[in-house]
């Protein structure tokens, strides 16, 4: 089973002591693809996903200001992230958003620089990646007038909605992605949304070191562990896991505009009879 995390942290210093054994883990459980965030400890260093990158060849990476850091944007915030998106590694820019539960910058400001790189990503025409707590309904303001316009996608990265806000989410052109929160037996507003959304709209991560999944609930979240999150959804739609990996695989590798791998391709020229 070929499996693929969309979205984790492994930058993060928690990490530090171990994270070759952590990369051995992921592989050894079929994880083959990673996207690395690249939104670290905010400006002025736009570049923590690009580091991780250009040393695993299993990761590409998003770049982007995180809401908590918007205070930490300038001028030449943008700028640079302009030039980081043209990175041969660099697939999307995120995560960006609202954050309304912790506030840690003001939410005026928070909305300043979401529309900013909202502008640089469509002009860039890279997919983005959404975080959004406690802020659903100027999210989708802001993402209807600013967004939907430019036709291109995104992802609701650890998608924490019910069926209303995954049924927006969709028609607005995302994917949703699920993380740990889908496997906690009360989170049953979170399963609802992902036994509606269409298969080919699904993605899976981990948010590492966050949220990890039951049975891990609680400890240092790592990539491994997604196969938790893909073999929930699978229960909760009933589905062989394999179906799910290969889904979400698929939908990551659309979204994020890479070829498919090599192997793949010989398959269907094959089956074309040339
Ligand atoms: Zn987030
Ligand atoms: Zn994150």
């Amino acid at each position: 089973m070929s499996l693929v995390d969309s979205h984790c942290h492994i930058d993060s210093k928690e990490f530090d002591g171990d994270r070759e054994a952590v990369l051995e883990r992921a592989a050894a459980a079929g994880v083959e693809l990673l996207m690395a965030i690249g939104t670290g400890d905010g400006p002025p260093d736009l570049e923590a996903g690009i580091r991780i990158a250009d040393r695993y060849p299993q990761f590409v990476a998003s770049v982007g200001v995180h809401p908590h850091d918007a205070a930490k944007a300038t001028g030449e915030t943008f700028r640079q992230l302009e030039a980081l998106l043209k990175h041969s590694k660099v697939v999307a820019l995120g995560e960006i958003g609202l954050d309304y539960h912790y506030d840690f910058s003001p939410r005026d400001v928070q909305e300043a620089v979401f529309l900013e790189q909202l502008r640089i990503a469509s002009d860039a025409k890279k997919p983005i990646v959404i975080h959004t707590r406690e802020a659903w309904g100027d999210t989708f303001r802001l993402l209807s007038e600013h967004w939907a316009p430019s036709g291109l996608p995104g992802i609701m990265h650890c998608f924490s909605g019910g069926a209303a806000e995954a049924q927006r989410s969709l028609d607005l052109g995302f994917f949703l992605s699920f993380g740990g929160i889908v496997t906690y037996p009360k989170a049953l507003e979170v399963q609802e949304a992902a036994r509606m959304t269409p298969l080919d709209r699904i993605l899976i991560e981990t948010d590492a070191p966050y949220l990890a999944p039951v049975p891990k609930r609680g400890k240092r979240n790592e990539p491994a562990w997604v196969s938790y999150t893909a073999a929930k959804i699978a229960e909760l739609r009933g589905v062989p896991a394999a179906e799910v990996a290969e889904a979400t695989r698929a939908n990551f590798l659309r979204l994020a505009q890479m070829p498919r791998d090599e192997r793949q391709v010989a398959k269907l020229e094959r089956s074309d009879g040339v």
